[in-house]
C-alpha cells in the first residue's frame, strides 16, 4: 500500500536531511521490524509489512514539523524506540512513516529521586547514571541494555524489578508523561501521576511521548544467584516462600523447568543436567542467609555473582522475561510462548496443563507484586499476599488451531493470557481503562494516523478498506 507521495518525501527530505530520512534498503525493512516472529500467528500476518519511509528527527521541533507534514497528508505515523517490542506493536499495518525516536535520548534530569528524560533515551544508560549517584530504575525489561524509556512506556509492562516495585502501571512509579498529539499544529499534553494511565502501553496510538518523569529506587547492591534441584515441587514452594519474603530486597525471581535451563549455553557450566533452576537477584547484604536457607531446603546454589556498579555483563537477568524465550527458539525454533497470570491455585493449574498437553508446555515463571497498596514514596512494604505468580511458558508450536486450544483451556482453568499473538492493543493484555484510551486518541488523534490498525476499538481508521480488500 502507498501512502507517501513525491511532495511528501520531499519534504521530509528538506526537513531532516538525507542522513535522517531512510527511504529504502535493509535499513528501511529493519526498521520497520521488531520481535513479532516470536509469534507463528504474527509471523505470517505481518511478514510482508513495512514502512515508506523512516524518519529520525533530533529534537522535538523537527518531530512537531514531521508530524504536521503527515498528518496534513494523511500518512500513517507509527512511533518506534528501539524495536524490541514482541506483537508487531511497532510493525507499520499500513505502511506510511516510521518515525523513529532514538535520537531524542536525553537525561535532562535526576533530581529527587526522579528520573526527568527524553522518551528515546535508553534504560540502560538511566539505569547507570542514576545509580551513579545512589538510585536506580524501579522496574526494566530484559532488554533493558537497548531498549528505550519510552518504547517501555507505550509497549512494555514490567520486569526485572516488578516483584518488588510492579510494573509500568502501578501507583506512583510514574510521575508524568508528556505526549505529542498528531494535529495540524501538534500539541504538548502533560499527564501526570494516574492520568497517565491512559497512554501507557497504546503502542504509539494515544500520541507521541517525548518527555518521561519515572521515580526511582534508592540503589543496592545486588547479588545474582542460581539455585538448583531436581525437585520441581521443592524448588517451587522454596521459590514462592522466596519471593513472598517482604524482608529480602529482591529484583527478580524467576524459576525454570527443565529443559529450559540447557537452553542456557553460555551459563552450561554451572547448570546441572535434568535440574530445575531458579535466579535470583537479591541485595548482597542478604546473600549468605539467602543461601544459607536454601542449602537448607535441599537447593543448590550453582551460581554467585556481584552485580558489577556500573553494569557489566554477566546478567542473569539476560536469561529471564522474555530473553527466556529467545533462547529456547535459538535452541529449538519450533517454541514460542504463552504470557500468563496465574492464580493461588497455581500447582493444580500446572498439573492440570501438563495433563491436557504433555510435553507441550514448559514452565517459566516469574514473580511480581500485584496491585499492591505497597509504596509510600520510595519507602516500600511488600505485601506478601499481592504477590503474583506469572510467567512466560514456553509452548511447543504443532499449530495455530493447537495454541488456540491450549488458550481456550488456560481460559477455562482461570489462567490469565495477555495473548502474544495479536498485534492488536486489546487483545494483548489487561486494559481495564480501554474507554479512557480511546477517547484520549480521539483527543490527540482525530484523523486516526497514529499506528493504525493497532487499537481495534477505535472506530476511525481511514485506512482499514484497503487492508479488507488485500
Ligand atoms: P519499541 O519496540 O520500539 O516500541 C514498542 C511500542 O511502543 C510500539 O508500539 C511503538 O510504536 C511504541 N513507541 C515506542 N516509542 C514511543 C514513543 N516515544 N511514543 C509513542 N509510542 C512509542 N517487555 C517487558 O515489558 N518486560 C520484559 O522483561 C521484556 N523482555 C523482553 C525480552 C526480549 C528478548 C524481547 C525481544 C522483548 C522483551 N520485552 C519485554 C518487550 C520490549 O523489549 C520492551 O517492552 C521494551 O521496553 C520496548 O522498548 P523499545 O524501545 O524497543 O520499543
Amino acid at each position: 500500500m502507498t501512502t507517501v507521495t513525491d511532495e511528501l518525501r520531499s519534504k521530509l527530505r528538506d526537513l531532516l536531511g538525507a542522513e535522517y530520512l531512510i527511504e529504502g534498503g535493509d535499513s528501511l525493512e529493519s526498521l520497520s521490524k521488531d520481535f513479532y516472529w516470536y509469534s507463528p500467528v504474527l509471523k505470517r500476518q505481518l511478514d510482508d509489512k513495512r514502512a515508506e519511509l523512516v524518519a529520525r528527527p533530533g529534537n522535538l521541533e523537527t518531530l512537531r514539523a514531521l508530524v504536521a507534514a503527515c498528518h496534513d497528508a494523511g500518512v500513517p505515523v507509527v512511533p518506534r524506540g528501539a524495536g524490541t517490542g514482541n506483537y508487531g506493536q511497532c510493525v507499520p499495518l499500513y505502511g506510511g512513516v516510521v518515525v523513529d525516536l532514538s535520537r531524542l535520548d536525553r537525561i535532562l534530569s535526576l533530581d529527587d529521586g526522579v528520573a526527568r528524560v527524553e522518551a528515546g533515551a535508553r534504560l540502560g544508560t538511566i539505569e547507570a547514571a542514576a545509580r551513579a549517584i545512589g538510585w536506580e530504575l524501579r522496574c526494566l525489561p530484559s532488554t533493558w541494555v537497548k531498549s528505550t524509556i519510552g518504547g517501555f512506556f507505550c509497549g512494555g509492562s514490567g520486569g526485572i524489578g516488578s516483584i518488588t516495585w510492579g510494573g509500568i502501571n502501578a501507583p506512583g512509579n510514574v510521575k508524568s508523561v508528556t505526549m505529542l498529539t498528531c494535529e495540524a499544529s501538534p500539541r504538548l499534553i502533560r499527564l501526570e501521576e494516574g492520568e497517565s494511565l491512559k497512554a501507557l502501553h497504546t503502542y504509539g496510538t494515544t500520541g507521541l511521548m517525548v518527555e518521561i518523569e519515572m521515580r526511582l529506587a534508592p540503589k543496592v547492591d545486588y547479588d545474582q544467584l542460581i539455585f538448583s534441584t531436581a525437585d520441581w515441587d521443592r524448588l517451587l514452594d522454596w521459590t514462592d516462600a522466596a519471593a513472598r519474603r517482604g524482608d529480602w530486597r529482591k529484583r527478580l525471581v524467576t524459576q525454570f523447568q527443565w529443559p529450559i535451563p540447557s537452553f542456557f549455553k553460555p551459563l552450561k557450566k554451572y547448570l546441572r543436567d535434568r535440574e530445575h533452576a531458579t535466579f535470583l537477584l537479591l541485595d548482597r547484604a542478604q546473600a549468605d542467609e539467602v543461601v544459607r536457607f536454601a542449602e537448607a531446603a535441599g537447593l543448590a546454589c550453582v551460581y554467585r555473582q556481584p552485580l558489577s556498579d556500573p553494569p557489566k555483563p554477566p546478567f542473569i537477568t539476560d536469561y529471564t522475561w522474555n530473553h527466556t524465550t529467545l533462547w529456547a527458539m535459538t535452541a529449538d525454533p519450533a517454541f514460542t510462548y504463552l504470557q500468563s497470570g496465574f492464580g493461588r491455585n497455581f500447582r493444580e493449574q500446572f498439573a492440570e496443563l501438563h495433563r491436557r498437553f504433555p510435553g507441550e508446555i514448559l514452565f517459566h515463571l516469574e514473580w511480581t507484586a500485584g496491585n499492591a497498596k505497597m509504596m509510600r514514596g520510595n519507602a516500600v512494604a511488600l505485601n506478601p499476599d499481592a504477590v503474583v505468580v506469572g510467567g512466560i511458558p514456553l509452548v511447543h508450536f504443532k499449530s495455530e488451531a493447537r495454541l488456540n486450544e491450549i488458550l481456550r483451556a488456560c481460559d477455562e482453568l482461570g489462567v490469565f493470557i495477555a495473548n502474544p499473538h495479536t498485534f492488536y492493543l486489546e487483545e494483548g493484555g489487561r486494559h481495564p481503562n480501554i474507554a479512557d484510551k480511546r477517547a484520549f486518541k480521539s483527543e490527540v488523534d482525530p484523523r486516526g494516523l497514529l499506528n493504525p490498525g493497532k487499537m481495534k476499538t477505535y472506530e476511525h481508521n481511514p485506512f482499514a478498506a484497503e487492508v479488507a480488500a488485500t
